[in-house]
């Protein structure tokens, strides 16, 4: 791969989902300008305000510029030495099942697929999750039950061609803005409906035909009734549910116990009677329709239930697979996607294998991995309940900030200090991760955005690339090349001897279509064979590209278009979902919900767009929005200050007094920390119960009071 930077370099976004095309033009200085790629089908040369503004981030303040041990600089060969010294010695008296690594939607599918590897294959420890555990989790177990594959039906195509956008939990015109600017030009051209289903009336929800503030947790309920009443209506396509699916009678049944009637499903969901009938009718009549589902859904604790009665709706109409139609799901972060394809789940193991004999079998002999693990390990939240109680010693966190995004982050703080050893892969030493302390604590300086070079898949399954066009600082290194000189360290060198990301895109590509003979979905086979040259120029692509078929470097728009799903019998799944109940309701101590979330202009916990002054503006310190009656109720004024408490911590907030706010429930953005404001991280509120399928924690219902400071 050449390291010559051309004067202009094609690159993709570091924050949303939708993975926009950047073109970044160096300055020479350190620095570039950033505008959109017109020929990057994500965004056809757009941007948001986040990715307009990435010329502003690129900075060195606050830069990891060599690794520390115990807070003192010292070189390579000491912190590599000190974290493989560590592994070892805590595999030797704990069992490699005493280690444990945190990773990152930020991260590039390279590096991903170094550290699952090294982790799963060769340390011997199943305990690998991510941060996308708090992102998408949900989708990934409602796709697997429902087509038996963690598979993206759809393409941002259907958005153009959709007659009907259903968004379901997601603020769509903040957290997924050029997508929004897709639906909004779809409505100008083709009359498309938008509804929005949301507690919190956002920017979103203004712009819809239709807004249903149902009450929080009830989605199931809505779904359930929409099914009940596709029914009742001769909607559903009878023969498609006969020839492609199972188990619509038992999902049928259960959502006539849930939601039997029009007046159920409003009684269940808090929603005017007039409001669900014209939802559902708008469904019933229209068949070019997607349901896009993100955040709002994900994140509970019944957040697979939720994906699966939104898909049984879908299914039920045979809406799935063809142009303008099929469920959607919105991942967060821009590479979720690229983390599930290399297996960087707890639950997974490898190129969207799992754990049977034969997937187990198959990986060991791909990678000739002496310690491959066996079994699932454990999901984000129950891994650092395990630090806590002392059952993980070594802990590897890369390229992501638990101290402010993980549920009852003070109780991680203490957890992390009892490790033997800590490891953190990081751009910044100043993040809250970053300054947390263990009995050994290594920092290791990474790859920033601008100096990584790999791969990216966004939520339309499209893998584009990051390119390098700045040079890294310091001793910044990429995190593949860190993690490839502590295997070598441990003795496994050679299955890391890896001098380019290329060619462990290769061998990533080459895993997907091993012993595939269209079994699996995810397969890059065509892609397996890739030049260092062809790696560089690579345009955009959406998987699945598998080597046996016509046009083997083309990707695939759509799947499922023939009514063939990836299950034994090739029939989709409908799922009988429960009942809606939130997993902590509130009491008379705590008689509000807290709703968390983000906001227009700051990514996760800021570390990049808090460094832009343009984006700090929209939106410039932590805040609360309120009800107007539950303001009056608790004596708190707009412009005011709230103290809010949960049974796990307190933090006081700016008050947002607003009628978008749901009475009784109360939001605040995730994004605030210690860094950037004393009081403002709210994610350290939320108790976190997580899906009992997924083990995604609850983000969006934690109950709370709240009183004027
Ligand atoms: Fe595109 Fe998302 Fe980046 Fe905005 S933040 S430019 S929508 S990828």
């Amino acid at each position: 791969v050449s390291d010559a930077i051309p004067p202009v370099v094609k690159t993709t976004c570091p924050y949303c989902g939708v993975g926009c095309g950047v073109l970044a033009t160096p300055d020479g200085k350190g620095g570039a300008s950033v505008a959109g790629d017109t020929e990057h089908p994500a965004n056809f040369g757009r941007l948001c305000s986040k990715g307009s503004a990435l010329g502003e981030t690129l900075d060195l303040d606050d830069r990891l510029l060599h690794p520390m041990v115990d807070g003192a600089r010292v070189s390579w060969e000491s912190a590599l030495g000190t974290v493989a010294g560590g592994l070892r010695r805590i595999t030797e008296r704990h069992g490699p099942d005493s280690i444990a690594f945190y990773l990152s939607g930020q991260l590039l599918t390279e590096d991903y697929y170094v550290a699952n590897k090294l982790a799963k294959g060769f340390l011997g420890t199943p305990h690998v999750d991510t941060n996308s555990r708090l992102c998408m989790s949900s989708a990934v177990a409602a796709h697997r039950r429902a087509f038996g594959s963690d598979t993206v039906p759809g393409c941002y195509e259907d958005l153009d061609e959709a007659d009907l956008l259903v968004l379901v939990g997601s603020n769509t015109a903040w957290c997924h803005p050029i997508l929004f600017r897709r639906m909004a030009d779809a409505k100008a051209k083709r009359g498309t409906r938008i509804v929005t289903i949301d507690p919190r009336r956002t920017q979103t929800g203004e712009e819809a035909d239709l807004h249903l503030g149902l009450r929080p947790g009830t989605d199931t309920a809505l779904f359930s009734g929409l099914l009940v009443h596709l029914a009742t209506q001769g909607a559903v396509d009878r023969r498609y549910v006969a020839e492609h699916t199972a188990g619509f009678d038992a999902a049928l049944e259960r959502a006539q116990s849930i939601a039997p009637s029009i007046a159920a499903t409003a009684a269940a969901t808090g929603l005017p009677e007039a409001d669900v009938l014209a939802f559902f009718e708008l469904f019933t009549r229209t068949r070019r329709v997607v349901t896009c589902f993100s955040m709002g859904v994900n994140q509970s604790a019944q957040g697979t239930d939720k994906g699966n009665a939104i898909i049984n709706c879908h299914l039920a109409t045979g809406r799935i697979g063809q142009p303008g139609m099929g469920p959607f799901s919105l991942t967060g972060q821009p590479n979720a996607m690229g983390g599930r394809e290399v297996g960087g789940l707890a639950n997974m193991l490898a190129a969207h294998m799992h754990f049977a004999p034969e997937e187990v079998d198959r990986v060991r002999r791909f990678w000739d991995a002496p310690n491959i693990i066996t079994g699932e390990g454990m999901k984000a939240v129950a891994m650092f309940e395990a630090i806590a109680r002392g059952k993980i010693k070594a802990l590897w966190v890369m390229g992501t900030n638990p101290l402010v995004s993980m549920p009852r982050a003070d109780a991680i703080r203490e957890a992390i200090a009892g490790l033997d050893l800590y490891v953190v892969s990081e751009v910044l030493s100043t993040t809250d991760t970053a300054r947390a302390t263990a009995t050994k604590t290594v920092l290791l300086p990474a790859h920033a955005w601008g100096e990584k070079s790999g791969t990216v898949t966004n939520s339309e399954r499209r893998i584009s690339r990051q390119r390098s066009f700045l040079k890294a600082p310091g001793e910044a290194r990429a995190d593949w090349a860190i993690m490839s000189d502590v295997a070598n360290r441990l003795g496994h060198g050679a299955s890391f001897a890896y001098t380019s990301a290329a060619q462990i895109f290769r061998e990533h590509a080459a895993l997907s279509a091993f012993e595939n003979e269209g079994s699996r979905d995810f397969d890059l086979g065509a892609l397996a064979d890739l030049s260092d040259r062809g790696y560089d120029a690579a345009p955009p692509v959406q998987w699945p590209l598998p080597k046996r078929s016509a046009d083997p470097r083309k990707g695939r728009a759509r799947l499922f278009a023939d009514g063939r799903f990836y299950t034994f019998d090739a029939r989709a799944r409908f799922v009988a979902v429960q009942p809606p109940a939130l997993a902590l309701a509130p009491t008379a101590e705590r008689p509000m919900i807290l709703n968390t979330g983000r906001v227009r202009d700051h990514w996760h916990t800021m570390t990049r767009t808090g460094k832009s002054q343009r984006l700090s503006a929209h939106r410039a310190a932590p805040f609360l929005e309120i009800h107007p009656d539950d303001a009056a109720r608790h004596r708190l004024t707009d412009g005011g200050f709230a103290r809010v408490t949960t049974d796990h911590a307190s933090a006081i907030l700016e008050i947002a007094v607003t009628d978008g706010a749901q009475r009784g429930t109360m939001f605040a953005p995730m994004h605030w920390s210690d860094m950037t404001a004393s009081n403002g991280r709210v994610v350290a509120l939320v108790r976190g119960v997580p899906d009992p399928v997924s083990g995604q924690p609850e983000l969006k219902a934690t109950p709370a009071s709240v009183e004027p400071v």
